[in-house]
């Protein structure tokens, strides 16, 4: 079949090189003019290491393992150490594998086979489903017909809202935000990352293999705002930490906002009944994002894209029977993760002086 990908994060670049490795004729757009690599190290669980290892990639991915969390602390507000994160509390077994996304991206990316078309700097700006193929109209002005469209363009997914509605329709916002940036020049040999917390805010600095990003959280209501529009994010992330004038955390923020790959974006959950409609299909963030807290994005990801891929070869040009397949396959782990996510944002950002006291006391007593 003639597939468009949406979206060339982890979602749509597994799904298009498990689609075209069965065959299909793939093509991948993504919306920035190149891949997406910033990103803290996250963690493929439980089944997606074995949907890895099927793929191909689990000893590349092996290979660039990492143990960043092992080296996470959090500090006061003179740098001291005040508590630790034991590991059994943020991962599911000793199998979790802990790797830098930028890695993943590319690993994910070498994988796809020359057959498939990659097109950056574009996306999907019209779709018209009329049973038998999608006409797909570009902002490019580009237009084109194809079999199935699988929407892989993450928590703000075009394609969702294109087919299924508008974002706040499916939107359960967490009522957090993160910013990721580059800190040049703050690598350090012993890798050990830093968050510092003041009521309803973190500030950080999380360092993995020569690297180092700023990381900055704050707690807030909906901010309605274009997600494609990185002045108005960084306006947003200054307005969260003004008033904020210890040096520690301005020069977090002065990183953030001199970066033009700033990565910018709530911590929000989208729910849905069907991820399917006629020919189109959602996977990863774009059908059931769980958010950052549920330390599962990624996992998801890599199985929903497998599942997606396998159903579709099984059940040949019925796509409506593998669609099903491919939902009923992947919701029990989407269920599962969408649920855990109380504990990372309590532990991340406790909302008052005393939360801060309460979470440093009880890492304290569990390390
Ligand atoms: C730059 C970046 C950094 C991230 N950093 C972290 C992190 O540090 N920790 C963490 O837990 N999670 C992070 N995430 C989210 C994490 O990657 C996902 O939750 C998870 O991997 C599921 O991936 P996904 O492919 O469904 O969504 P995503 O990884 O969000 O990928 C979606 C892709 O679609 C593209 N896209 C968006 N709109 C359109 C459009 N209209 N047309 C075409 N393409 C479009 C995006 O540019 C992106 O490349 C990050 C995501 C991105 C994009």
């Amino acid at each position: 079949m003639k597939i468009l990908v949406s979206g060339a994060g982890v979602a749509g670049l597994a799904g298009a090189r498990d689609l075209a490795t069965r065959g299909h004729d793939v093509t991948l757009v993504e919306y920035a003019p190149h891949l997406r690599l910033t990103g803290t190290p996250i963690d493929i669980r439980g089944d997606a290491i074995e949907i890895t290892d099927r793929m191909g990639l689990l000893p590349q991915i092996r290979e660039h393992r990492i143990r960043m969390s092992e080296l996470m602390q959090f500090v006061d507000a003179d740098g001291l150490p005040v508590a630790h994160i034991p590991m059994a509390q943020v991962s599911d077994s000793d199998d979790d594998i802990e790797i830098v996304r930028e890695d993943l991206v590319r690993i994910l990316a070498d994988a796809i086979p020359d057959s498939v078309t990659i097109r950056f700097g574009d996306s999907v700006e019209a779709l018209t489903d009329d049973g038998d193929g999608v006409d797909v109209g570009f902002r490019s002005g580009r237009t084109e017909r194809y079999d199935l469209v699988v929407g892989a363009d993450g928590q703000h997914s075009a394609v969702r809202r294109l087919v299924f509605g508008p974002e706040r329709d499916h939107l359960r916002h967490l009522g957090v935000y993160i910013a990721l940036a580059d800190l040049p020049g703050e690598a350090r040999p012993d890798r050990v990352s830093s968050m510092h917390n003041v009521p309803g805010r973190l500030a950080g600095i999380a360092r993995f293999k020569d690297r180092a990003l700023a990381v900055l959280m704050f707690r807030s209501e909906w901010l309605d705002h274009d997600h494609h529009d990185l002045d108005a994010q960084k306006k947003l992330l200054a307005d969260a930490f003004a008033g904020h004038s210890s040096w520690r955390i301005r020069r977090l923020l002065d990183a953030a906002l001199a970066d033009p790959e700033l990565f910018f974006d709530s911590a929000s959950q989208i729910h849905m009944p069907s991820w399917h409609r006629g020919r189109v299909v959602l996977v990863g963030d774009a059908g059931h994002c769980a958010a950052f807290l549920s330390g599962r994005g990624t996992s998801l990801a890599l199985t929903g894209a497998w599942f997606l891929a396998e159903e579709l070869g099984r059940y040949g040009a019925d796509h409506a029977a593998a669609f099903e397949r491919y939902e009923a396959r992947q919701r029990p782990y989407v269920t599962a993760a969408q649920q855990r996510v109380d504990e990372g944002r309590e532990r991340l950002i406790p909302p008052t002086w005393d939360a801060i006291d309460t979470r440093n006391a009880r890492l304290q007593a569990a390390s």
